[in-house]
């Protein structure tokens, strides 16, 4: 039996099947799955595919074929049961996929740096969701809830937008001055946001310590993320003082695990980033 999805409020988004490729369960992450959830439930509060929600609990592959399929839509009518090809919604499913497939893989190989690095997953998680400006910032909190300030809550000059806290930010800029050769830093600091992580993530450009450059990089995006959501989240939380020293330390112990192939074997399932608020 084949779903052909309309609105998404009929389909179980686990069990039942309405992906070409099959059910989503078959390529879930997690050991527990909410089977109670529709498809219409895997949205956010804008309408789109939830992202999180799908990188947190697919592959990396069911997450790209889902998001190559329209989001479900209330103007699409009920979901039907039927066989491929008889509706136009199917239809239009059925040839987004196709046209993404093909680009489905370059997106995955411009990004497997990401997840080729043998660092800790949550930490490859969070480079994946902010090079998608997925992660909660003020700014983004800003456009969804009445009342809520865009601007950056440390410097408070400039709206917080995913690069203003990895790198623009005077509390972020200090950090990176350090770590990126002055002859490199016109272009460093120039990149936009998508463009500045795909180039420091495949670029194994040399910082000005001997260490591999894409772990220095991402350990210290995660943890001027991590900062920030403690001097808003937690009372009395202090930015370290010499927070450059945090950085190199984590990121040698990344490469020693790397050479010494020991993995990280944590399977979080609370993330530091975001999960819309759920409609209804
Ligand atoms: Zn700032």
């Amino acid at each position: 039996m084949v779903w052909q999805l309309g609105d998404g409020n009929t389909i179980n988004f686990w069990l039942d099947k309405w992906i070409p490729d099959g059910t989503s369960h078959n390529s879930s992450s997690q050991t527990i799955i909410d089977t109670t959830l529709n498809v219409r439930d895997i949205l956010n509060s804008e309408g789109d595919w939830n992202q999180s929600y799908l990188t947190e609990n697919l592959t990396t592959s069911m997450t790209y074929q889902i998001l190559a399929i329209p989001p479900p839509n209330e103007l699409d009518g009920r979901d039907m049961i039927g066989w491929g090809g008889t509706n136009t919604k199917h239809f239009t499913i059925q040839s987004a996929y196709n046209i993404q497939r093909g680009h489905i893989h370059s997106i995955e190989g411009e990004w497997q740096a990401i997840w080729a690095w043998r660092g800790p997953h949550r930490i490859q998680t969070f480079m994946w969701m902010a090079s998608h400006e997925c992660i909660l910032t003020n700014y983004r909190r800003s456009r969804w809830g009445i009342g809520i300030s865009p601007l950056c809550n440390i410097c408070g000059a400039a709206d917080e937008i995913v690069i203003h806290v990895l790198r623009d930010c005077i509390s972020a800029t200090q950090v990176w001055l350090r770590l990126v050769p002055s002859n490199q830093s016109s272009n460093f600091f120039s990149l936009s946001c998508k463009d500045w992580i795909f180039k420091n993530i495949t670029n194994n450009f040399h910082g000005t310590h001997d260490l591999n450059w894409n772990s220095t990089f991402m350990v210290a995006c995660w943890n001027l993320w991590n900062w920030r959501n403690k001097e808003i989240f937690e009372e009395g939380f202090q930015r370290p003082t010499d927070p450059n020293y945090v950085i190199l330390k984590m990121a040698t112990e990344t490469d020693n695990c790397l050479h010494n192939m020991c993995s990280d074997n944590q399977h979080e399932t609370t993330f530091i980033g975001w999960r819309s608020p759920r409609e209804g």
